[in-house]
């Protein structure tokens, strides 16, 4: 079946639904979602959205760009930061002006909270500019933006999964489609097309990250011949659950919670004197993990799955309660531990893509010579760069609202003028022709290619990383992506196939693990999220450069794109 929009966006999470929202005042806007829209991951998001409104302490956002460009460690591009950091204020009072039930001060306000590396004047002191609703922040932002999407019009396809993008030359022309109830693959044509199909953390064992985060919209766009950017810099939250790495938000140390070893030593009085827990992600995780290795984690065993303990104890059951209660009930439902009373025993986790689909700050897909005209991308599969080499905490819900806004904007302008699109008139065929391939008879099951591609990926480009192991990472990925075409589906089925496109993010997910570790492999220094134990140092003479990285014929190709410094030059970053 063939459907004609003038946008489609791909994905319902916080970035695709604002985009849908302003794109939809002059287009005709269909929004593919392979999920129910409020399923999404955004709406897991705990600890808030940063905007220097100064309700609670004085602020301004010069400090909040500052802060996003040093937490980057210096790769973010300093004018997208700027636009980010400004825009976050509008962003959050149009947010409330839609109905977003924000907790409040005792005065009305809305209320903020500290998070890690957002400080005042230039790094003196942590400083409250988290935005939240207890602990259910981007569940109201989904819900916020669904409604007004409904009421605007919008043209919801659900449960449909974007297989294959289609373009001609540098020209967008639309999309093949899966629809999971009928199995029947549809054809979209679109004048613009939008991807925020979010983050890919299901290529590591231990994530924060659901289940549908495969990172279809980059594996996707990579196909169709444009390179990924960055994509060495995945950020390991350092407070998931142990062993489940379910995240426990760093709202908890906001509100003053504390890490403490096995010695009950608050040990980040040791890395970060005067940020302590609430120094950026990056610099705690690798705090964490150098604990372990030292044989201070609890079990003291010097394993990459040791541990340590997160104390909220001393908070009292009123602010446990009122500031974090879904935290709360995840830590006794699974660990029978109740955080008023006693400590959550903690291990980083996977959580963050800072690279992605390479974009200008209107969302318009760019690399260094070419503007993909019609094809957008927005949210955390997005690269604009406004994260660099580390994201700060609560800097991905402004993303999403920010440059998804921006993008949708630009789309409405755009279609009014384009003429439609031109695909092939065999449009999806080869898709359908790959789906009953996977439906022969003969072949292995997914299940150990899978595991397989996580722990390896876990050990070897994880929090700490080196030549050796990042060789060994990258040796397995590509015997796994030869073991991968021998896999087929055992459910032959037609309607509610779900094993078929679980195959088919699988195989996402195995072209992401190539480009990220061979991505890392090529990057000889240590910068934000990128930490090598082999070149210790950040090296800006050789490397204040954005990779652009593309798979052909099985082999990466890299080639550079230059980082805008036009602000603040590059400084060591000490917190
Ligand atoms: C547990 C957790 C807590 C977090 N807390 C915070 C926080 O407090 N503050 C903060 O700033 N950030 C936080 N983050 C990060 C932030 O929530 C995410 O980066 C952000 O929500 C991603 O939003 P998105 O719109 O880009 O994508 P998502 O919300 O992940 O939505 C992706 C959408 O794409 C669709 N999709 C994917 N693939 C396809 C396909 N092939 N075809 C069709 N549709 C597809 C899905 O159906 C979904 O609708 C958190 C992340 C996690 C995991």
């Amino acid at each position: 079946m063939i459907h004609e929009f003038d946008a489609v966006i791909v994905g319902a999470g916080g970035a695709g639904l604002y985009a849908a929202l302003e794109a939809s005042k002059t287009a005709k806007t269909a929004v593919v979602s392979k999920l129910y829209p409020t399923r999404s991951h955004t709406g897991a998001a705990q600890g808030g959205i940063g905007a220097a409104l100064g309700n609670v302490d004085e602020d301004n956002p010069k400090w909040h760009a500052f802060d996003t460009i040093k937490g980057g460690d210096y790769l973010v591009d300093q004018q997208a930061a700027k636009i980010l950091a400004e825009e976050a204020v509008q962003a959050v009072y149009d947010l409330e002006n839609r109905g977003l039930p924000f907790s409040r001060t005792p005065e009305g306000r809305i209320d903020q909270r500290r998070f890690g590396g957002h400080t005042r004047n230039f790094g003196e002191a942590p400083v409250h500019r988290s935005c939240y609703a207890a602990d259910r922040t981007g569940n109201m932002i989904l819900q916020t933006l669904y409604q007004q999407c409904i009421k605007n019009q919008v043209h919801f396809f659900d449960e449909f999964q974007v297989l294959e993008l289609l373009l001609e030359g540098t020209r967008v022309g639309g999309l093949v489609v899966f629809e999971l109830a009928t199995g029947e693959v549809h054809v979209f044509k679109a004048k613009a097309v939008l991807f925020a199909t979010g983050g890919f953390g299901r290529m590591y064992r231990i994530t924060s990250n659901a289940h549908a985060n495969t990172g279809d919209g980059p594996a996707v766009v990579m196909r169709a011949g444009i390179p990924l950017e960055d994509m060495e810099f995945f950020q390991f939250h350092p407070t998931g659950i142990k062993d489940m790495g379910i995240l426990i938000t760093e709202g908890v140390r906001g509100e003053g919670g504390i890490l403490l070893n096995r010695d009950g030593e608050r040990f980040m009085e040791r890395y970060a004197p005067t940020l302590l827990d609430l120094a950026p992600r990056d610099m705690v995780s690798r705090a964490i993990m150098t604990e372990i290795q030292e044989g201070r984690g609890m079990r003291g065993d010097r394993r990459i799955d040791d541990y340590v303990m997160l104390d909220a104890s001393h908070l009292g059951r009123e602010v446990v309660e009122r500031k974090i209660p879904d935290i709360a009930d995840f830590c006794k439902t699974y660990l029978a531990v109740d955080p008023a009373e006693k400590p959550m025993p903690v291990q980083p986790t996977a959580h963050y893509a800072m690279g992605g689909i390479p974009t200008d700050v209107d969302g318009r897909v760019t690399t260094a010579e070419t503007v993909y005209e019609g094809l957008y991308a927005a949210g955390e599969c997005a690269c604009v760069s406004v994260h660099g080499a580390n994201r700060l905490g609560t800097n991905s819900l402004v993303d999403l609202v920010v440059f998804g806004r921006r993008a949708g904007r630009h789309i409405a302008e755009y279609v009014t003028g384009a003429g439609q699109s031109r695909i092939p008139s065999d449009a999806g065929e080869q898709m359908r022709r790959r789906i009953a391939d996977l439906k022969r008879e003969d072949g292995a099951h997914p299940g150990p290619v899978y595991e397989r591609m996580q722990s390896t990926m876990m050990e070897n480009v994880g929090v700490y990383r080196d030549h050796e192991r990042m060789t060994r990472g990258l040796a397995d990925i590509r015997e796994l992506r030869e073991a991968f075409k021998e896999v087929r589906v055992q459910d032959k089925q037609s309607r509610f196939n779900s094993e078929v496109l679980g195959i088919l993010e699988l195989e996402n997910l195995l072209d992401l693990s190539l480009v990220t570790a061979a991505s890392a492999l090529n990057r000889t220094e240590s910068r934000g999220a990128h930490s090598r134990v082999d070149y210790t140092e950040r090296d800006d003479d050789r490397w204040l450069k954005h990779t652009l990285a593309q798979v052909e014929d099985g082999e990466v190709h890299i080639a550079y794109k230059s980082v805008d410094t036009s602000i603040w030059e590059p400084k060591p970053r000490t917190y």
